[in-house]
């Protein structure tokens, strides 16, 4: 399933199959890469509702199967806490964060800069450290104009193959999941959020847009962090 997902008509899946279906889609996608990677499939959590919907599908499938979560100094404080009670709950789910010297004011002089710094070079190290072959992430396809274009299972960096298990899942149905599974979430979305990351760059947006909130104002709106766009395995230092 993992070759015949990368050939999938992803917009076809998204509307043709129900959540039941689809929830059975996501468990077969991740049990097929846990059998053929085992210890080095690994799970990123972002501690946003899709990624803790992605967390609880994989514990279904295995306990053993571990996690990253990615934190930077500008995660707000209910997401910090957030972190430590699941990282309390879950001790396989490391946490990888930059503490290097960074201009004041970056994210708002060059957030791209910023984000890589703060997000997506330490996504490159958990990927290192915790000898990752396969990783799982909570991307979805519907969450806005910037992926759209994802596969369900994408090998974008040699000897890393990526795997987006709730790729063709609406918004509404991660909540289903979730309150079906009587899943714990990160409370700032009882303030209102719809999607979650650095405080600076995160507002509550009535936007149809799920992403309208992300970085405001800037270049990024709406955008991405580059953690879905950049390559992750790094040769002789290229890619920072
Ligand atoms: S989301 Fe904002 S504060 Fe966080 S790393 Fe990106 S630009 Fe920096």
């Amino acid at each position: 399933m993992l070759q015949s997902a990368i050939e999938e008509d992803i917009k076809a899946l998204v509307e043709g199959l129900n959540y039941k279906q689809k929830v059975e889609r996501s468990l077969d996608l991740l049990e097929e890469a846990y059998r053929e990677y085992g210890e080095s499939l690994v799970v990123a959590n972002s501690l946003g509702k899709d990624s803790v919907a992605v967390w609880h599908l994989a514990k279904r499938v295995s306990l053993s199967i571990r996690g990253f979560a990615v934190t930077t100094r500008f995660k707000p404080p209910e997401t910090v806490r957030f972190m430590e009670e699941e990282v309390a709950r879950y001790p396989e789910l490391r946490v990888f964060r930059s503490d290097g010297e960074i201009p004041e004011g970056l994210y708002e002089t060059d957030p791209d800069r910023c984000c890589d710094i703060l997000k997506v070079q330490p996504t490159r190290q958990a990927i290192e450290e915790m000898h990752v072959r396969c990783w799982g992430t909570g991307l979805r396809c519907t969450e806005g104009r910037t992926r759209v274009e994802f596969q369900e299972v994408e090998q974008r960096d040699e000897g890393l193959l990526k795997l987006n298990p709730i790729l063709i899942w609406h918004e509404r149905e991660v909540w289903q999941y979730l309150a079906l599974n009587g899943v714990k979430v990160n409370p700032l979305y009882a303030e209102g959020y719809r999607s979650l990351g650095c405080e600076p760059c995160t507002k509550i947006s009535t936007d149809p847009n799920e992403r309208a909130g992300r970085w405001i104002g800037t270049s990024k709106c709406g955008g991405e962090c580059g953690i879905h766009t950049r390559p992750l395995k790094l040769v002789d230092g290229a890619g920072i």
